[in-house]
């Protein structure tokens, strides 16, 4: 495993390996809890990082992936523009 793929920390008991997951852009490793899935709608079947989603798509279709994996993308996924956007429309 690619130890500069995982955030320093992440891993803290052996037995959290169980909770990793392959991101299906870049292959690289991820917590499944912190990855997007259910992106179907987007043609993305699998899990996903946030940066690699929002690499991947345009902004429109970020703004329209359903609000649970929306809410699993950080500043520094998005940027602040694309956040922005992102926060009002949530209201
Ligand atoms: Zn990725």
């Amino acid at each position: 495993m690619p130890r500069a793929a995982l955030h320093a920390g992440v891993l803290r008991t052996a037995h959290d390996v169980r909770a990793l997951a392959r991101c299906g852009l870049c292959n690289g490793w991820g917590l499944r809890h912190e990855l997007l899935s259910n992106l179907e709608p987007a043609g993305l079947v699998g899990a996903f990082h946030g940066r690699c989603v929002v690499l991947h798509l345009p902004p429109d279709a970020v703004l329209g992936l359903p609000s649970a994996e929306r809410a699993k993308l950080r500043l520094n996924d998005t940027g602040t523009d694309l956040m922005r956007r992102l926060l009002a429309a949530a209201d």
